[in-house]
């Protein structure tokens, strides 16, 4: 990619100029600009509706083998590319090269997990009640999904829905953000490569205030949106405002996740995991553990050896191998650090390491991870998501009050603890509020295979991920039928 030609829409089976243009700016580097980019106008994006509405049939009629060889040849060649669409991805986000690499790779595995559950959308033949009537349940394609994605995990996200949309037989509109324009166009390229109908696949790049909502209130059937609550509400209100004929809807949206830290836990594991949950990716994960719930037994202990590790942890350019945490992605996003880190102050917060802005060699959106004592989780810091490396540790008498904390959030996408003992781990699966859990395990870290999503304001309809996938991405048909003698 050049900075000095503009990257188009991918509309129709066409590359197609925008009505404006956006930069895209390395976060580690603001004089490198990663590329410019076209910004799709409303009219482009109903052309974009029109042109999924009028392809979705012939690739559904393609069949489930095509369908299948597809996506294994996109996932194939996302992880053949790994590295060197890693390293863009780095470079345009901010996260490390590792995680840039391993993001790409997993993206990668979506494709062919869909790929092959393509193969394996199984209905079911079922007696009816009444004699000599039968009764089929079948899986059909939904229609037009519109894709919205957030900046975080710009490549991994946008291909959990791709991946299965195009599997069960949709066509898709995909609006990225537009922090990360620049890998989409690398993913719609790949997509393009293959042989789909003309308009199974569009990319429409813009602002959310201008395409999201154009998106959300054409004619579409179904929206699959990951990014903030506060985006999600306005987008549910959006989607419903025409009253009739309703979208489907699934969201994934904001978090406030804790890993409890109980005082038979292995301690030095437990620090890792809580400071690798914390602080990876700049703090700027859904599945961050922004909250760290420590028994008052081994509190001492535990923060110590914290401070010690977040010290450790080396800020720098993303694309510097030894690099352990890039820059936020963007000046509102520092911005957005530095105000929660007064607010942290103001609400009495004790600061033992970073919250700095480091000296670096290129100017960028820089912030060394911050770790805070003496909250309480009514504090504004342990209750909003701050999305940034900033961690508090909260500190609890025992298990059920480490539980109690735990649970006493508006969010529930992910809830952690670490300990030895099997009851309490047996315990906590079962009553902790949230969607995902870990046991002696990071906050952040998911597998492709199985489901994810969150409770209450983390998630909104059914889940992504896994088998589960098909119940958002394939609508069910039951069909009755007396195929022999009508009954009696
Ligand atoms: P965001 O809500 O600002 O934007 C997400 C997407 O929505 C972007 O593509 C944006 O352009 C678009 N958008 C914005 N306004 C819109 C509108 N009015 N109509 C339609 N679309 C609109 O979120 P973000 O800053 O990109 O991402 C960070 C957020 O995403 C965090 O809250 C994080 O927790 C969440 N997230 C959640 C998960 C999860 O699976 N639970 C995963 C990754 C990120």
């Amino acid at each position: 990619m050049t900075a000095n030609q503009t990257q188009p829409n991918y509309i129709g089976g066409e590359w197609v100029a925008g009505g404006g243009e956006i930069e895209s700016v390395n976060p580690s580097d603001l004089s490198d600009i990663v590329g410019r980019f076209a910004q799709a106008d409303e009219p482009q994006v109903a052309a974009a509706i029109a042109a999924a509405r009028a392809a979705q049939p012939a690739w559904e009629r393609a069949g489930i083998e095509a369908r299948g060889e597809a996506l294994d040849s996109i996932g194939r060649e996302l992880q053949a590319r790994a590295e060197e669409l890693g390293a863009a991805l780095s470079r345009e986000e901010g996260k490390t090269l590792a995680e840039g690499k391993g993001e790409v790779f997993r993206a990668g595995q979506f494709f062919r997990y869909f790929a092959a559950e393509a193969l394996r959308l199984f209905g079911a033949g079922i007696d009816s009640v009444r004699a000599g009537v039968e009764i089929e349940v079948r899986r059909e394609p939904v229609g037009v999904v519109a894709v919205i994605s957030p900046w975080n995990f710009p490549i991994a996200t946008a291909s959990w829905k791709i991946a299965p949309a195009l599997a069960f037989g949709n066509a898709v509109v995909w609006k990225p953000s537009n922090l990360t324009p620049g890998i989409a166009v690398e993913l719609a390229k790949i997509v393009a490569a293959r042989d789909l109908p003309p308009g199974v696949f569009n990319l429409a790049l813009g602002a959310g205030a201008v395409v999201g909502e154009a998106l959300v209130g054409g004619a579409i059937d179904a929206v699959t949106f990951t990014g903030s609550a506060a985006t999600g509400g306005r987008l549910a209100q959006r989607a419903f405002a025409r009253g009739v004929g309703l979208p489907r809807l699934q969201m994934e949206m904001g978090a406030k996740n804790a890993l409890a830290v109980m005082d038979d836990a292995d301690l030095d594991a437990a620090v890792a995991a809580a400071v690798a949950g914390a602080f990876g990716s700049g703090g700027q994960k859904c599945t961050a553990s922004s909250r760290l719930i420590v028994h008052e037994k081994i509190h001492d202990a535990f923060v110590a050896k914290a401070v010690a590790a977040t010290r450790a942890l080396r800020v720098g350019h993303a694309l510097d191998p030894g690099s352990q945490i890039g820059p936020l992605a963007s000046r509102e996003g520092l911005d957005s650090a530095l105000s929660y880190l007064r607010l942290a102050a103001a609400e009495g917060a004790e600061k033992l390491c970073g919250g700095e802005e480091p000296q670096t060699a290129t100017r960028g959106h820089y912030l060394t991870p911050a770790l805070f004592v003496g909250g309480d989780n009514a504090m504004r810091i342990n209750r909003e998501e701050m999305f940034s490396p900033i961690a508090c540790v909260v500190k609890v008498a025992d298990y059920e009050q480490a539980l109690a904390v735990v649970n006493d959030s508006d969010y529930g996408l992910v809830a952690g603890i670490f300990t030895s003992s099997l009851a309490r781990a047996a315990d906590f699966r079962r009553r902790a509020r949230a969607g995902c859990v870990m046991i002696n395990l990071p906050t952040a870290g998911t597998d492709y295979h199985v489901p994810f999503g969150g409770m209450r304001a983390s998630s909104y309809g059914p889940r992504e991920q896994g088998p589960a996938a098909a119940e958002f991405y394939a609508a069910t048909k039951t069909c009755y039928a007396a195929p022999g003698a009508p009954p009696r």
